[in-house]
Formats: structure tokens, sequence, C-alpha cells
């Protein structure tokens, strides 16, 4: 049977439906409205004000790469300027490769770009040196978690040194609703209540950050990708766990089958939730060490960094002694084939 009409333009072909919505559109008709869409998010939402500096957290992934080109596009409109800040974790056979696919946008795009590395920022630690330290501690599957940790402190320290008033990421919606999904499920009371809302708005000296994607399901984030013929990387990071993270996307996956709206739902409830007095967590106050945002005496980086650097790598984040070490990394979805974005599966008709 032959595709029908783009819905939008009624000239072309439509070349996919929009997993949401199930509107017929053509490759451009989509780009146009994905677009559209994320500028609503930042307008409405009031992210990026005219004049911003932003630091587009760039890893060379699907994500950040879709971000940084709708943000490109978008740039003039919102009277912003772009600077790419990709942090360098020390993943040995896996960064190097990502990060050559950055330069590569950075230098497609014409955008001026700054890498970051974790051994230059934490005293020689690498994330191949945190996961030997670990390894045997049971903390090893907890990588992520503290290249989590790290990589905030990373992006935001790059940010600061290019001049930046704004800091971006790709985090989608998908990535929003498993986070949302693991905070319910480990009772984290304050993770829910930071969780909300399109980003932070920079509370203890730190940059304001906001997630211009937050409302973008994965699939249109891949589409997007493929019909705008981004070049990107999309092989999984060595130390990807098998990680609780996992347990929420398998969850997602079920209840995204029975109700197609959960993933936007799950966001937009973490936004309006509202605590009990007696469950909210006690205000931050500042890191003793570093002067960040803690709600302890150390912040999580330094906590993390001082563990490490006595030989008892520990987790300073999360409940008690759980910790949160099964938290995954955001958008990787198992094992991803490399190559082009062609290979991508396009949903046709
Ligand atoms: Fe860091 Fe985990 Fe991402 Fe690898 S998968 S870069 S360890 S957060
Ligand atoms: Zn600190």
């Amino acid at each position: 049977m032959p595709a029908p009409q783009c819905a939008s333009c009624r000239k072309a072909r439509a070349a996919l439906r929009r997993p949401r919505s199930g509107q017929a559109l053509c490759g451009t008709c989509f780009c146009a409205a994905f677009e559209a869409e994320v500028l609503h998010t930042v307008v409405a939402g009031r992210l990026l004000p005219p004049g911003a500096v932003v630091a587009v957290g760039a890893s060379g992934g699907k994500d950040s790469t879709v971000l940084a080109h709708v943000l490109r596009e978008l740039a003039p409109r919102l009277a912003i300027s772009l600077h790419l800040v990709a942090v360098d974790e020390g993943i040995g056979g896996y960064r190097d490769a990502a990060l050559a696919a950055v330069r590569r946008q950075a230098a497609r795009w014409e955008l001026p770009l700054t890498v970051v590395a974790y051994a230059e920022l934490f005293g020689g630690w690498t994330m191949d040196a945190v996961a030997r330290s670990t390894a045997g501690s049971g903390r090893s599957r907890s990588c992520c978690t503290f290249c989590g940790v790290l990589r905030r402190r990373a992006l935001e320290e790059g940010a600061r040194r290019v001049g930046a008033t704004h800091v971006v990421t790709g985090h989608n919606a998908d990535d929003m609703a498993e986070t949302v999904l693991m905070n319910f499920l480990r009772g984290d009371a304050g993770r829910l209540a930071r969780g909300g809302g399109l980003g932070s708005p920079g509370e203890g000296g730190a940059l304001p950050r906001c997630r211009p994607l937050q409302l973008a399901s994965q699939k249109e984030v891949v589409l997007y990708a493929h019909f705008r013929r981004l070049d990107y990387f999309s092989e999984e990071c060595v130390y990807a766990p098998e990680a609780f993270r996992g347990h929420a996307r398998e969850l997602l996956k079920l209840l995204e089958a029975a109700r197609p709206s959960a993933v936007l739902d799950l966001v937009h409830s973490a936004e309006r939730l509202a605590l009990a007095p007696a469950a909210r967590p006690p205000p931050p106050g500042a890191c003793s060490r570093c002067g960040a945002l803690a709600s302890r005496a150390l912040c999580q980086a330094c906590a993390l960094l001082d563990g490490l650097n006595r030989g008892r790598p520990r987790l300073a984040i999360g409940k008690g002694r759980r910790g949160l070490d099964e938290e995954g990394p955001p958008g990787r979805r198992g094992p991803q084939p490399s190559g082009p974005p062609a290979s991508e599966p396009i949903p046709g008709f």
C-alpha cells in the first residue's frame, strides 16, 4: 500500500507516523515540527534568555548531537550563542571515538569546542582508574553513578571556562521517565523533589541547567537524527552496567505498551509532585571543601573523590547505605550498532 500524503504539507508522501500522535508526516515536516516543539519548550519554560551563552554538553551520542543541531537551528531566533563542551572521562577504547564524533560535529557546524578531562580536573582519576579501584569492592557495578557525579562537576567546570551563562544537556523524555521511576522505586524523596521541571535555576552559585529535549521521545530523537542525516557515535560504553536503570527501562516499555502516554505522564508527574513537609529533604548547604551545593558536609563529587583517594571507594550519594550503586547511564538502550544514522530502524508504512 503506498504511503499516505503528508498531513502537514499535503504534497510529499509521508515517511513516518509520529510515535505518539500517529500523524503521518514527510521527513521535512517532521523535522520542522520537532524543532518547533523544542523552541516552544525553551520559550514557554523561559529556559534560555536572549543573550545567553549556552554550553551544550556534547558526548557525541545521538541525544546531545540532536540537541546541538536543533539549538544551532534555533540560535538566531533565540538570540543565543552556543559552545560545545565535551567531557573526556578517560575510558580507553570508547571515549576517544566518541570525542572524534564531537570534533567532527564542531568542525561541520562551526561551533567552538572545549574538552575537559577527568584526569586533569580530579587529581589524575580517570574512569578506568575508578573502575580498577572499585573492582572487587562490591561497587564495580556503580561506575555510572561515580561517572555521573564527576561528569556533572566536569561539565560545570567546562562551562565556566568558556564563559557560559547556561548549561544544556540532551536528556530526553524516556531518560527522564526512567529516572522518575527509579526514584519512586527507591523511595528517594530528595531526588524526586529535585527531579521535576525542565532543569535547575542555578542554586548555590551553580550555572542554570536545562534539558530542552525533556519532552521529546527517544524514538523521535532517533527519527530526527535520521532525517537530518546527523553523524553520531552509537556504541555502548564499556562500563554501561547491568543496572537498576535497566529494570526501570523494561518496566517503562511495558507501561508504554499498555498506555502510550506513560512516558510523558511520568515526566509531568514529577513536575507536579508535592512532597509532604515531613518527607522534604533539608535545604542543602555548601560543601566544606569546594563550596558546591551539598546535603552533607561534603558534596557528592568531593565525598566520592575523598573515598577514592583514601582507597575506600564508596558512594556518597543516595539514601543511607544503599546508595545509588545501580543507577546506570541514561540514553543507553542496550548494545546499539555503530555506523551511520541510516542504520537506525525507521518506522514506515
Ligand atoms: Fe560514564 Fe556510565 Fe556513561 Fe560510561 S556509560 S560514560 S561509565 S555514565
Ligand atoms: Zn565539594
